[in-house]
């Protein structure tokens, strides 16, 4: 796809969590596999959707884009330079670059610091990004820039609603000038009415910054206004990744279908084409993760050859043909251009 030049290059990352038995003499038992082999690239200016279920991973992505912590395995490459392999300084230039916006305005606001101090503190941390007498003028403009008065630079995080505690979020996310912003659910804790207005701050944000978002979600419907592109992710894995037409309108992956399909859609004649799915089962534990297709226990059209085979993350064969939006990637071995209505009950083949 020739999209934007990427600023972020994400490839075969991995993170498996130890599970350990005993305290004294502590045995490895098993792992965590929260993220599990995911790439993808981020295009400079773009916002790329990340979307799953609670426990998807998409957490812990958003911690390895922002080096809180190191992969398992894989790379992330950023500036020329794999991010993962960096230490000292050089991580410290990057964390500058690459910052993150938090999924709970409650918790993630120190609420025994004034949010001139919030604000300002990535300043403490990068005494070289302002100085020190120019730092309350800077932070006066970012709460400027959020939509919240300067006055308020004295106040306590308890004095603000929700959506003021996102904007301080972003406004602390936003201090030293980042080129990409991790936003992991960042309108989720907050209100339905609240939720569009933050959206829109972010996507003024952007423009006005020239920033590059990476933007998670639970919910497809949410990303949709905001994405250029979308990965639909999966028990540690992207599914299904494409432009926001080929998501929402052609949606090859049956997991895709089914998320979709529990969408309210505006349109009424649409709704009475696209069935309702009702997924069977739960989604199985990090660790155990089935065989072959990690969604074949749930999927109604998994067969013999799903146990088996690993669906990779590309355009399916059958579909190349078509070369119109449905022939996006696509980890399914019997991805279809449409939403497969159920003749038969769901089996369970696990
Ligand atoms: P999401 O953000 O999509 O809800 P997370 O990335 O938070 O998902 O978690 C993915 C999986 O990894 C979950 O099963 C979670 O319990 C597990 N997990 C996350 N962090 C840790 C950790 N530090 N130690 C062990 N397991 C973890
Ligand atoms: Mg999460």
């Amino acid at each position: 796809m020739a999209g934007p030049e990427p600023i972020l290059e994400v490839s075969g990352l991995v993170k498996h969590y130890p599970l350990t038995r005993g305290i004294l003499f502590k045995k490895q038992i098993g792992a965590v596999r929260a993220v599990d082999g995911v790439d993808f690239t981020l295009g400079r200016g773009e916002t790329l959707g990340i979307v799953g279920e609670s426990g998807c991973g998409k957490s812990t992505i958003a911690r390895l884009l922002v080096s809180l912590e190191k992969p398992t395995a894989g790379s992330i490459r950023y500036q020329g330079q794999d991010v993962t392999k960096l230490s000292g300084r050089a991580l410290k230039a990057v964390r500058r670059d690459i910052q993150m916006v938090f999924q709970d305005p409650y918790t993630s606001l120190n609420p025994r610091m004034t949010v001139g101090d919030i604000i300002g503190e990535p300043y403490e941390i990068h005494p070289e990004a302002a100085p020190k007498g120019d730092r309350r003028r800077r932070v006066r403009e970012l709460l400027d820039v959020v939509g919240l008065n300067p006055e308020y630079i004295n106040r306590y995080p308890h004095q603000f609603s929700g959506g003021q505690r996102q904007r301080i979020g972003i406004a602390r996310g936003l201090a030293l000038r980042p080129q990409i912003i991790v936003a992991d659910e960042p309108v989720s804790a907050l209100d339905v009415s609240v939720q569009a207005q933050v959206v829109n701050l972010l996507e003024r944000l952007q423009d006005e910054f020239g920033l590059s978002y990476v933007f998670i979600a639970h919910d497809l419907s949410i990303v949709r206004h905001i994405s250029d592109r979308v990965g639909v992710m999966y028990l540690g894995r992207i599914v299904e990744m494409g432009s926001d037409a080929e998501i929402y309108e052609h949606p090859t992956h049956p997991y895709t279908q089914a998320l979709l399909s529990a969408v309210p859609v505006p349109d009424p004649g649409a709704r009475e084409r696209r069935e309702r799915i009702i997924l069977s089962g739960d989604v199985p534990s990090p660790t155990h993760i089935p065989s072959g297709c990690r969604f074949r226990t749930r999927c109604w059209k998994a067969r013999e050859r799903c146990a088996q085979e690993v669906p990779l993350l590309a355009v399916p064969k059958a579909l190349r043909p078509a070369a119109g939006p449905a022939a996006h990637d696509s980890a399914c071995l019997f991805a279809e251009n449409s939403f497969a209505t159920r003749s038969v009950p769901p089996e369970k083949t696990a």
